[in-house]
């Protein structure tokens, strides 16, 4: 039996920065969907992504069923399933166990976070606009002191995700509710007190 960790929400909500303290901490790899999908060496993913195409679920599935032969046991997927056809791809998939956890956030929560995200130009450390205020701040993980939005933090197309998150991935909390898997967060908590429960939780499923 090979057991699946699912991180659902949206960008902005926490789950990449969780993902790499449960690999390091708990040793199991984790996967963001979309980078699997920018490095694998498939033609046809790739035109879409070169094309800045969404990856049909067919081909992202696929994708998915190759990564998983390769693991031993168990993997947390970042982003995936995002939709209904990919959820119940995974679901219908033999000797496959899901845990899936919601990190839950407003709407205006996540404008807000995103639209006051930057990032150390040396490191990629995150933090709040807030920190030019105070004029000469130096990022506490490497010291520099330039900083930059990404690009994507805009809220046009944080609004397109949003939309595409209540069409596509809304359907697939409501399918893990209704079969009750589904463990929802409270994505405004601090990054110490998610881990902590999201360990506890994936501590269950895996013995
Ligand atoms: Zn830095």
């Amino acid at each position: 039996m090979k057991r699946i960790i699912s991180f659902l929400g949206l960008p902005g909500s926490g789950k990449g920065t969780q993902a790499a303290l449960v690999t390091k901490k708990l040793g199991i790899p984790s996967y963001s969907i979309g980078q699997v999908l920018r490095d694998v060496d498939d033609p046809v993913v790739k035109k879409y992504i070169e094309a800045g195409l969404i990856v049909p679920d067919n081909v992202v599935n696929k994708v998915v069923e190759d990564l998983m032969k390769s693991l031993d046991n168990a993997c947390l997927l970042d982003g995936y399933p995002r939709s209904m056809s990919q959820a119940k791809f995974l679901h219908d998939a033999p000797n496959i166990d899901v845990l899936p956890i919601y990190f839950k956030l407003d709407e205006e929560e996540l404008l807000d976070r995103i639209s006051s995200r930057i990032q150390c130009s040396e490191c990629d450390s995150i933090y709040n606009d807030d920190i030019l205020d105070e004029g000469d701040f130096s990022c506490q993980n490497c010291g520099a002191k330039e900083y930059y939005r990404r690009k994507d933090d805009n809220k046009e197309i944080l609004a397109v995700r949003i939309e595409q998150f209540k069409t596509n991935t809304v359907p697939v909390l409501d399918f893990y509710e209704s079969k009750n898997l589904l463990h929802t967060l409270d994505a405004k908590l601090s990054i110490g007190a998610l881990k902590k429960d999201i360990v506890q939780i994936i501590e269950e499923f895996i013995p």
